[in-house]
């Protein structure tokens, strides 16, 4: 099992956002949580990359407790967290955005290729590489923050609301960048709007209402649950 979450609770003062929830993501799986505004998806996703402390509960990553690590050390165990709305530093070209992302790193060379196989998926970026980051549009800047997270070799990238901004064409370019991310061996929970696109990206769904989880389920399940197609695909 790659990470395993138990009862978690997380608090911010006295509002209970996340009241004991439990969840697993194995290998090989694109994981999601579903939810409306307010629901708390963020705050798992916080918790669990180290942006928030936990009131309680347990966090495993690769056998290891980490409720209580530094983001930094969660980025070195290859955790990494895509915020919601993340942006590109604007002044500065897309080639430094994509060697910050490697900031924790050492080796050199497999930084470098690393930096070779970003420019093979997303030729653009190579293209441009010399530019400043904030003449790159909104899609591209996307590519620019998803590849830069890269950087730090995650083998588990959980990602807020990818899709949100983009155009629809946009939004499938998103998609398929994704699928390719993970065929490379990099699992992913994704926090999602856009269910629709959230299920058929993932292997596996958890639903969230007010802080807990109310449903969970396969991708088959949950698109065939008639309160998820209410509440989440508009059918
Ligand atoms: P959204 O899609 O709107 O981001 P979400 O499901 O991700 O929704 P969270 O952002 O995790 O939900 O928020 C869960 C609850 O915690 C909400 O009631 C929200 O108002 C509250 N909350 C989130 N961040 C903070 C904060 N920094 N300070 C205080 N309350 C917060």
């Amino acid at each position: 099992m790659l990470l395993c979450v138990k009862d978690l609770k997380v608090h911010y003062g006295k509002l209970e956002a996340v009241k004991g929830i439990s969840l697993e993501v194995f290998r090989d799986e694109i994981v999601t949580i579903l939810g409306a505004n307010g629901a708390g998806k963020s705050t798992v996703l916080k918790a669990i990359s180290g942006f928030k402390q936990i009131t309680s509960g347990e966090i495993w990553f690769l056998g290891k407790r980490i409720d209580r690590e530094s983001v930094a050390n969660l980025v070195k165990s290859g955790i990494c967290y895509i915020l919601e709305g993340q942006r590109v530093f604007r002044d500065m070209n897309v080639e430094s955005n994509l060697i910050l992302g490697a900031y924790l790193r050492n080796d050199k060379e497999g930084i470098r290729k690393d930096l070779e196989r970003i420019y093979i998926y997303f030729p653009v970026l190579k293209q441009r590489r010399k530019q400043k980051a904030g003449s790159l549009s909104g899609g591209e800047q996307q590519m620019l923050v998803i590849s830069r997270a890269l950087m730090s070799r995650p083998k588990l990238l959980l990602m807020d609301e990818p899709s949100n901004g983009l155009s629809p064409f946009m939004v499938d370019e998103v998609a398929s960048i994704i699928k390719e991310i993970h065929k490379d061996g990099i699992d992913i929970i994704i926090v999602e709007q856009n269910a629709l696109l959230a299920l058929n990206l993932a292997k596996r769904g958890y639903v969230m209402e007010v802080g807990k989880i109310v449903l969970e389920g396969s991708r088959e399940e949950l698109l065939k649950d008639e309160k998820i197609k209410k509440a989440y695909l508009g059918v």
